[in-house]
């Protein structure tokens, strides 16, 4: 049966790039009736990030990318759950110190003492000369009976792979075709490092074995690592998982996606209100296509169309454009109850709503009725409410002056307050009927009649329908800006 895993190192925060590799290990395990695992990436201890598993978790969690074995968060801690744990690599030294000195003794591998300094001025002169930097072997020579009386002593030491000379390594990527890259193009990769923990291509190989991994599926900055991974698969005389590796994320100008260029973190999405399944449903766009042309997909509709055969070779741009498209229309479908529930800590945080507060609830509730047709994501949900709640309004252009100077607006203007003025209250059917009454008083309508009257409410001659905003400014504030207006 397929198992799969999904493998982040926990240095921050989870970028865009990861929950992709997390969804197709996900979606091709849920297609396949296999296993999808999560496991802990933490061997280099100096890019560690304290509370970095716990925020993946909770970003997986969110997204409902939902893993069988690994480590779970219960409560306040994290516990392990499978057959195959400890799912994080700084619980399984032993094991990668046992296949260490597997290497050794085989041949495959070698202890080598060189300095830092040693290795900063090797990699110095390589480039002043133009070579590219990689070992030179020194220490391959060192016999192993004479290597292991030197570490017996506390020498420092790594372990290097030990490659043969002209040799191809080749393997078969289910996307990209075979590959093939020649050992002398290579590195004697670092296995072991001075301080007893693994490097991640030791660590991978050793734990995609273990844990019984049949595709490794992740992004193509791993590619040049993988031949590395197959000598070492080779040297253990283990077969090598299918590989597949997805294609680059991009910015618009083609670069890979980074940073400075906006969002790149799943939780700056979550903080912004996209919606998990929109996200998800747009990442999955980001390199595969399902057949046909329909886009907008569940979870379990991605599962039922996902096909490794599917996923591309070229780059995938982030589309922000299309990521908000595609988040309007979660949100536009969203009942609007749910919604406002979702929207309701955006008012708070904003301090528009006070929380538990009824009447909150309802100013909250009609705002974003009004905006969830035109929203991206919910954090605009609280865009109009200065419009509603400005104690004056000024004409926010040019032209809005000029409407509100014509001739017949002040007049105009006079008659519609005395009707408002004489309402009971503003409501719907008011706002309906007040317009054809003062058409009836002044013979004006049409724009004539609207746009003075709007942009004196609400100072521009865009926004809301009209009735919305008449019965959401309500009585009082219409009067007080009507009088503002023909002050
Ligand atoms: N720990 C690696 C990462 O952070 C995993 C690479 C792989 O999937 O082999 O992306």
């Amino acid at each position: 049966t397929v198992r799969v895993r999904f493998a982040p190192s926990p240095t921050g925060f989870v970028h865009i790039g990861s929950l992709r590799t997390a969804l197709y290990n996900f979606l091709f395990a849920k297609k396949s009736g296999g296993k999808y695992i999560l496991r802990i990436e933490d061997t280099d201890q100096t890019r560690l990030v304290e509370g970095a598993v716990e925020g993946m978790l909770n970003a997986m969690d969110w997204a409902g990318i939902h893993h069988d074995e690994g480590p779970f968060q219960e409560g306040d801690n994290v516990v392990q759950r499978g057959e195959y744990g400890p799912y994080v690599q700084s619980e399984r030294l032993p094991l990668y110190k046992q296949f260490a000195e597997e290497l050794l003794d085989s041949g495959h591998a070698y202890p080598c003492f060189c300095s830092k300094e040693r290795l900063d001025d090797l990699r110095e002169t390589q480039k002043i000369e133009g070579k590219i930097t990689r070992y030179d072997g020194l220490c391959r020579s060192i016999p192993l009976e004479e290597a292991r009386q030197r570490i017996e002593k506390g020498e420092s030491h790594v372990i290097r792979m030990k490659l043969p000379t002209d040799v191809d390594i080749s393997f078969e990527d289910i996307v990209r075709g075979k590959v093939t890259v020649n050992t002398n193009d290579m590195d004697d990769q670092v296995l072991m490092k001075a301080d007893g923990y693994p490097t991640y291509h030791m660590a991978v190989v050793i734990d995609d074995h273990a844990m019984g991994i049949t595709h490794v599926i992740r992004g193509e900055e791993w590619l040049p690592s993988t031949p590395k991974h197959i000598y070492l698969y080779h040297a253990f005389g283990w077969k090598a998982p299918e590989h597949v590796h997805l294609p680059n994320i991009l910015n618009p100008d083609k670069k890979k996606l980074s940073k400075r260029q906006g969002d790149v973190a799943v939780e700056d999405f979550q903080k912004k209100g996209y919606l998990p399944e929109a996200l998800v449903n747009y990442i999955a766009l980001l390199g595969w296509s399902p057949e046909g042309n329909e886009e907008k997909m569940s979870m379990d509709e991605m599962v039922e169309k996902f096909s490794l055969e599917r996923v591309s070779k070229s780059g995938a741009v982030f589309d922000v454009q299309k990521l908000n498209w595609m988040n309007s229309l979660y949100i536009k479908e969203m009942p609007l109850e749910m919604l406002v529930d979702q929207c309701m800590p955006y008012f708070i945080e904003k301090g528009y709503v006070d929380p538990g507060c009824e009447h909150g609830r309802s100013f909250a509730t009609e705002i974003v009725r009004i905006s969830k047709d035109s929203m991206d994501y919910l954090a605009q949900c609280t865009d109009l409410v200065p419009l509603f709640r400005a104690k004056t309004v000024e004409p926010e252009d040019g032209e809005t002056l000029e409407m509100m100077k014509q001739p017949h607006v002040v007049e105009m203007l006079g008659v519609f307050k005395d009707m408002v003025e004489a309402a009971d209250q503003v409501d719907a059917a008011f706002s309906k009927q007040v317009f054809k009454e003062v058409q009836a008083a002044t013979g004006i309508k049409g724009k004539a009649l609207f746009m003075p009257i709007r942009a004196a409410i609400s100072g521009q001659l865009h926004g809301p329908e009209m009735v919305d905003l008449m019965t959401i400014l309500g009585k009082k504030r219409i009067i007080s800006r009507v009088e503002d207006a023909i002050a």
